[in-house]
């Protein structure tokens, strides 16, 4: 059994886009359709055992400082990773990861992090209005892991985790 390797992970995205939603379903296989939003951040923790190593994700779940911007920084410092999550069927939520590319000096995701970009909420596809294409090539243009999940179905919900643990060095 290899020794687990610790890596911090910060959840990024505007309000109501199933944040929570997605860690719940990573860390304890649930989803709640009415789920209360998060009060302050919750710190929740969860394996991926791949072929030649074991990551265990340090989750810091963020609320009421979406935005990049006013995200304390006590959630990033030392951050390795970060899941950036939309909400598929919100338009308005992409500008948000345009705001993220637009403030590199406060930026703390330089080399050596790893970023997904995620599309919740992909069991809405016929209420879609971001299309796939368009945030694919955001990602690719921003170097950022991409993937469309569904916390409520849990479909490509492990995928995000695991795009991430794969990109991990061992030590
Ligand atoms: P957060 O504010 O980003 O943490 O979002 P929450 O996880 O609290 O979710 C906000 C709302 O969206 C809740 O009512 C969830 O039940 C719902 N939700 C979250 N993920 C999904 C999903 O994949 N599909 C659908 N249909 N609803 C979702
Ligand atoms: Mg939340």
């Amino acid at each position: 059994q290899p020794k687990p390797v610790q890596v911090k992970l910060v959840l990024l995205g505007e309000a109501a886009v199933g944040k929570s939603s997605l860690v719940l379903r990573f860390v304890n296989n649930e989803f709640h359709e009415n789920k209360e939003p998060t009060i302050g951040a919750a710190f929740l923790t969860q394996k991926c055992r791949l072929e030649d190593k074991i990551i265990k994700f340090e989750i810091w779940d963020t609320a009421g400082q979406e935005r990049f911007a006013s995200l304390a920084p006590m959630y990033y410092r030392n951050a390795q990773a970060a899941v950036v999550a939309y909400d598929i069927t919100k338009q308005v939520s992409c500008p948000f990861l345009h705001a993220l590319s637009k403030t590199p000096q406060k930026h703390p995701f330089k080399p050596k992090h790893y970023i997904a970009l995620v599309g919740n909420k992909l069991d809405l596809e016929s209420e879609r209005t971001v299309p796939t294409e368009e945030a694919q090539a955001y990602a690719t243009e921003q170097g950022l892991l991409f993937t469309e999940a569904s916390a409520k179905t849990g479909e490509y919900v492990m995928e995000v985790f695991t795009e991430i643990a794969k990109k991990i060095p061992l030590e």
